[in-house]
């Protein structure tokens, strides 16, 4: 007989972080708040999953515990959990959007699945293309003298890609501070990151003066909605453009492809809404020439395993990842999974997800539990 569902827990913790960032859209200090899910199975199975709603991009950490508990969790129990697409099918069914919420039960169901199989979930979705991802570290420190001092320790490590976060400082600074890191750093794989911080109106004029310093890529100048300005800019620059918020789900990005709003992209489990959306909008993307780029909003190491396996099965991703919160940012993180080791992320090689859970870390920082 098949297994079924039967306990979803979802948990509302605070994380501390280690230093301040400002970036735009959002400034973070001293926490992040995430939400810890944990699905139980009638034959003992225990998968984990975890969102991290960043308000500026959807949702927040409440609204996301409200959408499990009220909602997902009566649409998944006495499911079958290894049929993880007919799973999700409920889900989209019971409710819309909410992305962060169906990405954390999806990667748990996936967890499930992988531990039954005895295999590690990048074995489930086809096996490693490449064992280790680059890492870009961002730099948005509100003390830029630090960042600078950071990167420069951090490219002593092994560590190569570094992404500044502009447009929120003013233009003169922003080029001060991409001086000052290429002067220090001559052969880093330089990118810039405007989270939406252009003015369409202005923007071309902007970003030439930054392609003088030889950015990989320069990431969502203009907001989301401003797409026509996005195709405009990406004809006018010689310098790649990465769409980030103009693109969530694979519906953006099939649009996006078409109008040739950008020349990459950045997924981000959190607004896709899981695995299977995230490996669609890949494979768009590899179809219309976009290689991809693993973004975050401020997931931990459950999350940030279930987008390691992802990307490393995928032979578009070559732009990297920017996976460092759980070894770079956060004070304790409650499970311990992906690594870093010469600049770039290593998987956990556990079954599953492979993420060892600590839940003496998951109490500590629980505020609401469901
Ligand atoms: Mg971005």
């Amino acid at each position: 007989m098949n297994d079924t569902i039967d306990a979803i827990e979802a948990r509302l913790i605070e994380s501390p972080i280690r230093s301040a960032r400002s970036q735009g859209s959002g400034a973070v200090s001293r926490m992040v708040r995430r939400i810890i899910v944990r699905i139980g199975t009638r034959d003992g199975a225990e998968g984990w999953g975890e969102a991290a709603p960043w308000a500026p991009f959807g949702n927040t950490a409440e609204t996301t515990l409200v959408a499990i508990v009220s909602t997902l969790r009566p649409a998944l129990l006495g499911g079958d959990p290894a049929l993880i697409g007919a799973r999700m099918a409920d889900c989209d069914k019971a409710l819309a959007n909410h992305p962060e919420a169906k990405a954390a039960v999806e990667m748990a169901l996936w967890d499930i699945a992988g531990k039954r199989a005895n295999l590690p979930l990048v074995a489930m979705l086809g096996g490693a293309v490449q064992a280790a991802l680059p890492l870009s570290f961002s730099i948005a420190d509100p003390d830029f003298a630090a960042d600078l001092d950071r990167a420069k320790a951090m490219w002593a490590d092994g560590h190569r890609i570094f992404k500044v976060k502009t447009g929120f400082a003013g233009h003169a600074e922003d080029l001060r501070r991409l001086e000052a890191l290429r002067a220090a750093l001559p052969l880093m794989d330089l990118r810039v990151d405007y989270n939406q911080g252009l003015a369409p109106m202005d923007a071309i004029r902007t970003l030439r003066d930054v392609e003088a310093f030889k950015p990989t890529f320069i990431e969502q100048p203009v907001p989301r909605g401003q797409e026509a300005a996005m195709a405009a800019i990406t004809a006018a620059l010689d310098t790649p453009v990465m769409a980030d918020e103009s693109v969530y789900g694979p519906a953006d990005l099939l649009r996006g492809a078409q109008d040739r709003i950008a020349d990459c992209v950045s997924i981000k489990l959190m607004k896709c809404g899981g695995i299977g959306p995230a490996r669609t909008l890949d494979a768009i993307a590899a179809t219309a020439g976009w290689p991809s780029y693993g973004g975050t909003l401020w997931e931990g190491g459950i999350a940030l395993a279930a987008a390691a396996h992802m990307l490393a099965a995928s032979p578009n991703n070559t732009l990297g990842c920017e996976f460092y919160m759980p070894t770079l940012a956060l004070v304790e993180d409650v499970a311990t999974s992906i690594t870093v080791a010469n600049g770039a992320v290593r998987l956990p090689t556990g079954p599953g997800l492979g993420a060892v859970i600590d839940p003496a870390v998951i109490r500590k920082q629980t505020v609401a539990d469901a």
